[in-house]
């Protein structure tokens, strides 16, 4: 596919953009600051910042080119506004807080606990770059399991991302623990999401676990 990648020059687009060439897809990097060249792009992808996701996005779904954005700290009004785009040009935006799939069956397994050991707590870990917190993962993670669950943040350099999920009970501890090593652990959601983009309905997606 023709790829447009925004963020290319960042932590996560500097692994991606190799790992997407890799597996034969033509990538152009957008520029920031410059009008991007939408014509004849299958897919963009967006790595980028949370005050600057909004303004890529639209501009694509705009000119017609179904989005993949990793990009955290998106609140409801961003994807309300990216569903209504997406459905009027009749094109998928997918949009996923973690691509390693690991962390995704984290969620999953977690969400299962929660049924049964009601009392939980999340300690989310990240490099101290990250501009959001709590992070796009924890807060997926909570909205998945019963009654409000508290999110802390812990923000250290030497990190990378990671996630625990403590449900504590009578007598009894149950941890489940998600880490992200290296960045390359984003590249194989990110070529799925790719992948399936053009059989997904028009409007946005949400979860690597749509997919799987
Ligand atoms: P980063 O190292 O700060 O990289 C962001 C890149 O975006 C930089 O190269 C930046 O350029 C560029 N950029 C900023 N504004 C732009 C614009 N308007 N148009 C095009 N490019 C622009 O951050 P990162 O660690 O790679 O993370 C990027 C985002 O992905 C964050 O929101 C992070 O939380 C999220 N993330 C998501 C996942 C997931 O699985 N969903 C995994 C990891 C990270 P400058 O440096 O010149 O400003």
């Amino acid at each position: 596919m023709k790829v447009l990648l925004f963020g290319a020059g960042g932590k996560v687009g500097s692994v991606l953009g190799p790992k997407l060439v890799e597996a034969g897809h033509a990538v152009t990097n957008a520029e920031k600051g410059k009008k991007a060249r939408y014509r004849g792009q299958d897919a963009a992808v967006d790595f980028t910042r949370p005050d600057a996701v909004r303004a890529n996005v639209e501009g694509c779904l705009q000119a017609g080119v179904p989005c993949i954005v990793g990009t955290t700290g998106l609140g409801p009004a961003d994807l309300a506004s990216f569903d209504a785009l997406a459905r009027a040009h009749r094109i998928s935006c997918f949009v996923a807080p973690n691509f390693a799939l690991g962390a995704v069956l984290m969620m999953r397994f977690a969400a299962e606990a929660a049924r049964h050991l009601p009392r939980a707590e999340i300690v989310e870990l990240h490099h101290e770059t990250k501009l959001d917190a709590p992070s796009g993962t924890a807060r997926a993670t909570a909205e998945s399991m019963p009654g409000d669950v508290q999110i802390h943040s812990v923000r250290l350099p030497g990190l990378l991302a990671h996630q625990e999920v403590l449900f504590g009970s009578l007598g009894q501890l149950l941890t489940i623990r998600h880490d992200t090593l290296s960045r390359e652990a984003f590249a194989p959601g990110v070529l799925l999401a790719l992948d399936k983009l053009p059989q997904l309905p028009a409007g946005v997606t949400v979860g690597l676990e749509a997919l799987l």
